[in-house]
């Protein structure tokens, strides 16, 4: 259920960073809070590169097109808390490709290069070739393509490769948790069978996707046993595997700290079967530390999301479905850009608000969580990864 709680203006607002936004909604399922951003007073061309309170350029959008997932992963959407009852965002809340494609317009002047398309399963959302037909149109302010790329289960991909690749995406990072059906099924919590996404990746393979990227979260005493015949299986293939630290994210998975498969603990597994040997980053702000087989057939990755935190570099921000930015993934208040997109505002007056919140940030929850918190971190407030986008 929304609850709306409204507040009396800030006076001061339009000649400072607001200590407090005129309108708060708190949605209770989602276990957030959603202010409308203030506009400041000047207004300004976007520059092409904002730089937030610790000096990290806003690079990275990640958007969200649907809650809805049609999976149950253990880890993200369990069927316990996600079942009949529970209230996804109705379709009048959510941005249509027109209001997307307006708002990537406004972090792409900002200096956002990188967008990537996730969910909940973004590939339920009816009709999303259009929308990524629109957002390749955008260009940098350097003239240059926007590097477009989409997460997803793999579900659907068998079906859709061929006209998401027709519609201009340009890369595919494919959920796959593990190669075992019986593992496969338990984790995606529907009984879905793995032969299926493994169909989807050959298929988007052969339309010219590559080189496809697979996550594999791993939890431990569910399928971690599947750290070595996962790597054994992709290894001199065209598809590179990313081992993924089991999150804290969301209130409804019940993370326990004993359940993360530490990225070392994984990097041994593997090299005491498969050699490895450490590589450079591909760019600045990378989330996966990169190995290599020293037997030269291919690389795999690892995110230490938990035991190594990289929020120093963190360029990311992301829209919920429903329009709500976030500039960190366990940021607890999010900031209601859909209100300005409805409310007549002008793109630069977007522009001006987005940016005076990029200016502000100074999050970096995984730094404060490895510093404080060993055990288990705190529940409150803490956002669905499926509302959110991962
Ligand atoms: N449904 C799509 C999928 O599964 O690829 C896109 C959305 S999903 C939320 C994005 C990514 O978040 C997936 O790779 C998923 O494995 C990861 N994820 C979800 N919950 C997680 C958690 N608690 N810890 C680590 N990764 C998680
Ligand atoms: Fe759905 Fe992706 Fe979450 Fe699994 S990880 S429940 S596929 S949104
Ligand atoms: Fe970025 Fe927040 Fe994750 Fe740190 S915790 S890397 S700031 S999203």
């Amino acid at each position: 259920m929304a609850i709306l709680l409204y507040f009396k203006p800030y006076a001061a607002y339009r000649t400072r960073i607001p200590a407090m936004p005129e309108k708060f909604t708190v949605r209770a399922e989602h276990g957030t809070c959603h202010a409308v951003p203030m506009i400041p007073p000047a207004i300004g061309a976007p520059l092409g590169a904002a730089s937030d309170m610790l000096a990290r350029p806003l690079q990275d959008l990640r958007i969200s097109l649907t809650d809805r997932c049609n999976f149950r992963c253990v880890y993200c959407m369990p069927e316990e808390f996600f079942n009949k009852d529970y209230e996804f965002l109705s379709r009048d809340a959510l941005l249509n490709f027109e209001e997307i494609t307006r708002i990537a317009r406004i972090f792409v002047a900002h200096g956002v290069r990188k967008i990537r398309l996730t969910g909940g399963e973004p590939l339920l959302r009816k009709h999303i070739e259009n929308l990524i037909e629109m957002l390749t149109q955008l260009k940098t302010p350097d003239g240059r393509d926007l590097d477009l790329a989409l997460t997803t289960n793999g579900s659907l991909l068998a079906k859709k490769a061929r006209s998401l690749k027709d519609a201009g995406l340009q890369r595919v990072t494919v959920s796959l948790d593990s190669l075992d059906d019986d593992t496969f099924r338990r984790m995606n919590g529907v009984d879905f069978p793995v032969a299926q996404v493994l169909r989807g990746l050959e298929v988007a393979h052969a339309v010219g996707f590559g080189p496809i990227k697979l996550n594999m979260v791993v939890k431990r005493g569910m399928n971690d046993q599947e750290i070595v015949p996962m790597a054994r299986h992709f290894k001199g293939t065209p598809f590179i595997l990313r081992f993924i630290e089991y999150m804290d994210v969301g209130a409804s998975n019940d993370w326990k700290m004993d359940e993360v498969v530490p990225s070392s603990e994984v990097v041994e597994r593997i090299a005491a079967h498969m050699p490895l040997e450490a590589i450079e980053p591909n760019h600045a702000g990378e989330t996966a530390e990169r190995w290599r087989y020293a037997d030269g057939s291919g690389e795999i990755g690892v995110v230490s999301s938990v035991t190594q935190s990289f929020c120093r570099d963190c360029t990311r921000a992301r829209l919920s479905t429903e329009g709500v930015l976030y500039t960190c993934l366990f940021a607890a208040n999010g900031h209601d850009l859909r209100a300005l997109l409805r409310g007549g505002n002008t793109d630069q007056e977007i522009a001006a608000a987005t940016s005076h919140l990029w200016r502000a940030r100074t999050d970096r929850y995984s730094e404060l969580r490895s510093a404080s918190t060993p055990g288990t971190a705190s529940a409150a407030r803490k956002i669905e990864m499926s509302y959110i986008g991962g």
